[in-house]
């Protein structure tokens, strides 16, 4: 479904992103990894070696729009273009409004927001001189609902479906597509670490009865990265077993 197609994922390191990595170069994709820190990405690169020349790694500072055009430009040189970008490094929170510090809030704006924007920005700039692409961004089940504590994490959530709608409309003459994948409760390391409990009392709110596997998220982006998603812009699409419905 991407032959072809090169993509750059943030924070595909591991989690939702690493399976995105996968999915997309099991689909024909050559593909960029944009880790926080060389050595993550070092790892991350062993365990796709199977893939050998398709995939790369890089580790610009996010929110640096320096670093992010110089690093965007390597992938082009190396594969010859960019056609996806997935802005999919996010940092969570639970800390309780009265206990927010400002440090934390910014911190989290800058991973959750201000890197999508900065990425967008660089990665945009490259596909309208190409003709097009397609930029998907990590929104959240939260960014309908909110959440009980961590507030900035549901305003960088609720921020992303925001900018997605908004670049969408200005970046449709340029033939760049925009959407993002709102997943809901997702098998990563950090869901994977709760007792059993825990997880079958979350289990009972979901619809589908049960979290979903961070394949099941890599999907969705397969689709809206491929040309099946052609005439899709402007789109959130929850992938979230109907969870909070
Ligand atoms: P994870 O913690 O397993 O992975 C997050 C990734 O982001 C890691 O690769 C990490 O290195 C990267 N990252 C964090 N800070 C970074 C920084 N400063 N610079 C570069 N990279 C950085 O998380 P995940 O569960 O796989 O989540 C991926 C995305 O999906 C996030 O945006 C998250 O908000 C969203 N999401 C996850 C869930 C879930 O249940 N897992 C649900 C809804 C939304």
């Amino acid at each position: 479904m991407l032959k072809g197609k090169t993509a750059v994922i943030t924070g595909g390191t591991r989690g939702i992103g690493f399976a995105v990595a996968k999915k997309y170069l099991d689909n024909g994709a050559n593909v960029a990894v944009a880790g926080s820190r060389p050595e993550t990405v070092e790892k991350a690169l062993a365990a796709l070696a199977e893939y050998g020349e398709r995939v790369m790694g890089i580790s610009p500072d996010l929110c640096s729009p320096e670093e992010v055009a110089a690093s965007f430009a390597s992938v082009k040189a190396r594969f010859g273009s960019l056609d996806i970008l997935i802005n999919n490094a996010g940092v969570s929170s639970r800390t309780p409004l009265y206990d927010y510090t400002l440090e934390e809030f910014s911190r989290i704006i800058d991973i959750n927001l201000k890197a999508v924007f900065v990425c967008s920005q660089a990665a945009a700039r490259l596909m309208r001189e190409q003709g097009g692409g397609s930029i998907i961004n990590a929104s959240s089940m939260v960014s309908e609902y909110g959440q009980p504590s961590g507030c900035g994490y549901p305003a960088t959530k609720f921020a992303v479906d925001g900018l997605t709608k908004s670049l969408s409309r200005e970046l449709a003459k340029d033939g760049i597509r925009v959407n993002a994948v709102a997943p809901g409760v997702t098998k990563t390391d950090m869901v994977a670490a709760l007792p059993k409990e825990m997880v079958d009392r979350i289990s009972a709110g979901i619809p589908l009865g049960r979290p979903g596997e961070p394949e099941e998220v890599a999907d969705a982006y397969v689709y809206l990265g491929s040309d099946m998603a052609s005439y899709v812009t402007g789109t959130v699409l929850r992938v979230d077993g109907a969870a909070m419905n």
